[in-house]
C-alpha cells in the first residue's frame, strides 16, 4: 500500500488478528511523512448470486443488505445512528459468514432474509420484531 499524501511504501507496524481469526486490522506508517494509517482485512463472500422472487438474478450486494438492515435500526429508535451502523456491520460480517460457511453460490431472497433475520435475533430483539415485520412477513 501507498501513502496517500506522499505516495511513498507504508510499512506495516502494528497487526492484529480478531478473536475469530476471520478479520486482521493493521497499523501501517508511511516511510517518508510518518502519518499513520489504520487499515482492516476480513473474508467477503465472493460471486454470489441472489434470486429474487422474480427470478430476476443480482450479484449480492454488501451495500444493500447494509440498507435493508441499517433502515429497521431507524425504525427501531433504540440507536443513535452511529451506534446502529456499527451494530450494523456486525450483524452483516455474521450473515456474510453463514453465506461463506453455506458453500453456496447462489441464495434466494428469502434465504438471505431467513438468514439475516436469525442475526439480527441474536443481536437485537426489538430489530428483529421490526426486521421481520417489514420482509418477511410482507
Ligand atoms: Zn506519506
Amino acid at each position: 500500500m501507498r501513502c496517500p499524501i506522499c505516495d511513498q511504501k507504508l510499512s506495516v507496524k502494528n497487526s492484529r488478528e480478531s478473536v475469530t481469526g476471520h478479520k486482521v486490522w493493521r497499523r501501517r506508517m508511511c516511510q517518508s511523512c510518518n502519518t499513520v494509517f489504520s487499515s482492516y482485512e476480513r473474508l467477503r463472500p465472493e460471486n454470489v448470486t441472489v434470486i429474487k422472487a422474480s427470478g430476476k438474478r443480482r450479484r449480492y450486494k454488501r451495500e444493500k443488505l447494509f440498507g435493508s438492515i441499517f433502515k429497521t435500526g431507524i425504525i427501531t429508535r433504540e440507536l443513535d445512528f452511529g451506534n446502529l451502523a456499527i451494530i450494523t456491520e456486525k450483524i452483516i460480517d455474521d450473515i456474510e459468514m453463514e453465506i461463506i460457511l453455506s458453500m453456496k453460490k447462489e441464495i434466494s431472497t428469502k434465504e438471505l432474509r431467513g438468514k439475516a433475520s436469525k442475526v439480527i435475533k441474536a443481536h437485537n430483539k426489538q430489530m428483529h420484531i421490526n426486521y421481520k415485520s417489514y420482509y418477511i412477513n410482507e
